[in-house]
């Protein structure tokens, strides 16, 4: 029979190696996509539906079209566990299916007990919104509900985690909706980090749009030794209680648990080669996006989306025997701090023994014009678009 495939994940990895290998073997493999979920909500953008600019059934996939039009074998169900040496996945619903290569995109978990006093048991009173959908819904509705005057507070994560200036991007988002709504409102930005991305830019473009809404306590000033308490509302900095209205609290990450339920992570991640995105502890394995300590590339949809044709090309390869040319990868992680005032950072990046390194990068600066920020939100449109009608058709 025809070699069978099986994709754990239908996300920014998952649903794009599944399209590529179903449509560049014209039916030649077998391909399988296990996702529980019906509707994918991408993260990208959910900051932009917080902000006002989007709303949420625009942020809504399903996966229809990898069924009809390519013949993937679309199965709504959690994968539950990996038996390497038979080369099956065994599905929550009791299916066992068989592969020839696997591959593992299944995004993030949380690390237990990162923030103390914040576990899945009181998303709802504290959300993280870092896995989109009802999460983001949840946390935009608080925000609309805070008392005048009111005050946010976000808890962002170590490093690393997904999307690097997705949490600041957030902050612009929820100051702009603040701004509309709510304009006397304070944002409280608690970081363990001494520095974060586009840092310089979007330290400008919050004096200079939302002029002393934000503040951000650091490392320097306890930003690194926080509790929370949910049912008081309340988060502690360094033994000091501040009240607040809503507290999104955005934990430490970790590979999607599958991979550490098939043996192949490596403290928190699932180390990969950048060649083929093949696991380095097994070969029959590949892995991408979020889940993947793989070198320089951020965890991004972009990301993970570019991993996911190296894997397509190489899985072909090895499968087929069609040809194989040698990896190339790339990455922008776009940001909107305000209405069509869009930044960017990005980089070309290729395999070495080690990792996959950066050879060549870019990023916006600050004191940019107008219209070239306008022209750089519109570049973020016409990538949302292409990025999710190459994972969706
Ligand atoms: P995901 O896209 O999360 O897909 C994983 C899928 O696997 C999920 O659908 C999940 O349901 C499924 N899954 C998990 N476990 C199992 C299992 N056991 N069995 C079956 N299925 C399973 N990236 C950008 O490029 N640009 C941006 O502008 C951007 N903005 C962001 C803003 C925010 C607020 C956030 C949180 C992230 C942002 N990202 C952005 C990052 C981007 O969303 C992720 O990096 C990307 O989705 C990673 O793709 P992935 O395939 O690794 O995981």
């Amino acid at each position: 029979g025809r070699p069978r495939v099986v994709v754990v994940g239908g996300g920014a990895g998952g649903a794009t190696v599944a399209r590529y290998l179903a449509k560049d073997s014209q039916g030649q493999i077998d391909v399988t996509l296990v996702e529980p979920t019906r509707h994918y909500y991408t993260c990208f953008f959910s900051n932009l539906y917080i902000g006002g600019f989007r709303d949420i059934a625009s942020i809504g996939h399903s996966y229809g079209k990898l069924a009809a039009e390519y013949g993937i074998n679309v199965v709504h169900d959690w994968a539950v566990g990996v038996d390497r040496d038979a080369k099956t996945v065994t599905l929550a619903g009791g299916a066992v299916l068989p592969y020839d290569r696997l591959v593992l995109s299944p995004g993030i978990d949380f690390v237990d007990g990162s923030v103390p006093g914040w576990d899945v048991t009181v998303q709802n009173k504290m959300p993280h919104a870092y896995k989109a959908g009802s999460q983001s819904e949840l946390l935009k509705a608080q925000i609309e509900a805070m008392p005048q005057g009111g005050r946010f507070a976000m808890v962002a994560p170590p490093n690393p985690y997904r999307c690097p200036p997705g949490p600041y991007e957030r902050i612009s988002m929820v100051a702009h909706l603040l701004t509309q709504v709510n304009p006397t409102a304070k944002i409280l930005l608690v970081d363990p980090k001494d520095k974060y991305s586009k840092q310089a830019l979007f330290e400008e473009g919050w004096a200079k749009h939302y002029p002393g809404m934000v503040e951000r306590i650091g490392p320097d000033f306890g930003g690194d030794k926080v509790e929370v308490r949910a049912d008081a509302m309340e988060v502690v900095i360094d033994g000091t209680v501040e009240k607040v209205d809503v507290c999104n609290v955005i934990p430490g990450q970790k590979a999607g648990r599958i991979c550490e339920m098939a043996g192949i992570t490596d403290g928190n991640w699932a180390p990969v080669t950048g060649y083929t995105m093949q696991s380095r502890i097994d070969g029959t394995i590949y892995v991408l996006g979020d889940a993947t300590a793989q070198g320089d590339m951020p965890k991004s949809g972009y990301s993970a989306n570019s991993q996911a044709k190296v894997a397509a090309m190489a899985i072909r390869g090895e499968l087929l025997g069609s040809s194989v040319f040698p990896a190339k990868f790339s990455n922008t992680c776009w940001s909107l701090i305000a209405p069509e005032d869009g930044v960017k950072v990005g980089a070309a990046y290729e395999p070495t023994d080690e990792k996959i390194a950066s050879v060549s990068s870019f990023v916006s600066q600050t004191g940019e014009d107008a219209a070239l920020r306008k022209q750089t939100y519109e570049e973020s449109l016409g990538w949302y678009a292409g990025i999710t009608s190459d994972m969706f058709g």
